[in-house]
């Protein structure tokens, strides 16, 4: 694989060489729990790291080192480690840099597990947490104490899609505080959080990177020595890896994920511009609208503004259900970055058995909508918004 090819060439071609001894072009899905050795001796190198080589799939396996390979090359990393799902590349990520006594501070609005694996376990290991509004730098600054050791963010984040300056980001957190970005909605395609400083990127492989809706998985991509601590640790010992099939799967997902982003994100801007135009629709939150606070920026450090976006109804609960109700194209269901096109009501789904007070601080408003984009043609998507909207406007 050379190097200086383009992003687009890499998505098919980095990491993946044909098999030398078969010739198969597509790499095997190797699956095998554990791996033979010559002789005892091997076996002793093998462990003591004196020999590189597979020991065992909890450890590593010949098809996930592909998928690594591939990532990191995408997100512009030393390297990448595959996990089961993006919790498990989360909680192994955080648990792997932080100890009792240590300080994190987060962005206040999440992913969900996330935030409760934040809020209600790292405490408990007597780890401190601190979330701040983070697209106000100034809030990050104030939070830093001697014993903070990460910042933890997500860029766009749910539901408004608000968006942190991630150049800003890593110039605060310097060399001492490592700085984790989940870049789920935006796979590296949109947005490499490397470019700017950022130590460590996370993502939901289920979302953009699989693409296909089939597959739980996670990636972390970042530098040698804290990745290599991760393998020795919390990977290791956590357990959450990824299976063969599975990793498989993500390969061949990534084979598309330029000719994906670029109808997704087409489609998603003029998704974006029906809804602001249609009646029944309040506020439209998406970072390809120019009237998004922080459109400038996202033209600084995204190359899209990607497929995910929130809408909110001029009506509440029953509207929101009887629009969802009446789609025929727009699947109902949770997750994201699928070639489908999914559409979620928090307030009477995600959200429907949290109180109205904690809905309503988390940015769960009674109309809110969350919208993620797909492949489809573009005139099918829109007809069956526009048709559902109509019975509520
Ligand atoms: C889905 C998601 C996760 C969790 O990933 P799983 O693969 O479901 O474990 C984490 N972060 C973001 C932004 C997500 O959308």
């Amino acid at each position: 694989m050379k190097k200086e090819w383009n992003f687009n060439t890499r998505t098919v071609h980095a990491g993946e060489d044909p098999c030398p001894q078969t010739g198969a072009l597509r790499v095997p899905i190797y699956q095998s729990s554990t791996f033979v050795f010559d002789s005892a001796e091997q076996g002793g190198r093998r462990f003591a790291g004196e020999e590189p080589g597979y020991i065992y799939t909890r450890l590593g396996n010949p098809t996930q080192t592909a998928l690594e390979e591939k990532m990191a090359n995408l997100e512009g990393t030393d390297s990448a480690i595959a996990l089961g799902s993006g919790m498990a590349a989360v909680s192994s990520t955080v648990m792997g840099l932080l100890e009792a006594g240590d300080h994190i501070i987060a962005s206040k609005t999440l992913y969900g597990c996330t935030f409760s694996l934040f809020s209600e376990l790292l405490p408990k290991w007597n780890i401190e947490v601190s979330f701040v509004e983070m697209s106000d730098l100034n809030n990050i600054k104030a939070a830093i104490k001697d014993n903070t050791k990460v910042i933890y963010t997500e860029t766009p984040s749910n539901p408004t899609m608000n968006l942190v300056d991630l150049a800003e980001l890593s110039d605060i957190a310097g060399e001492d505080i490592i700085t984790v970005v989940d870049n789920t909605f935006m796979s590296p395609c949109l947005q490499k959080p490397a470019e700017f400083g950022i130590d460590i990127i996370i993502h939901s492989a289920t979302k953009f990177i699989g693409g296909h809706g089939d597959t739980i998985a996670g990636i972390i991509c970042g530098p040698e020595d804290l990745l290599n601590s991760f393998r020795e640790t919390t990977v290791k010992d956590f357990g959450g890896i990824i299976a063969p099939f599975d990793t498989f799967l993500l390969l061949r997902g990534l084979k598309t994920l330029s000719v994906r982003m670029e109808r997704i994100t087409k489609n998603a801007k003029k998704v974006a511009e029906f809804l602001s135009n249609h009646p029944a629709v309040d506020t439209v939150y998406y970072p390809g609208l120019k009237d998004h606070p922080q459109y400038e920026l996202g033209e600084k450090q995204m190359k899209g503004p990607g497929g995910v976006m929130a809408f909110e109804l001029k009506g509440g609960i029953e509207e929101g259900k009887k629009l969802l109700n009446s789609l025929d194209l727009c699947i109902l269901a949770v997750s994201l970055g699928d070639v489908d096109t999914l559409i979620q009501h928090p307030a009477s789904m995600t959200h429907y058995v949290v109180p109205e007070e904690d809905r309503r601080s988390a940015g769960i408003t009674d109309g809110l909508i969350r919208l993620s984009v797909g492949i489809e043609d573009v005139n099918d998507i829109i007809d069956d918004l526009e048709q559902g909207l109509n019975k509520i406007k």
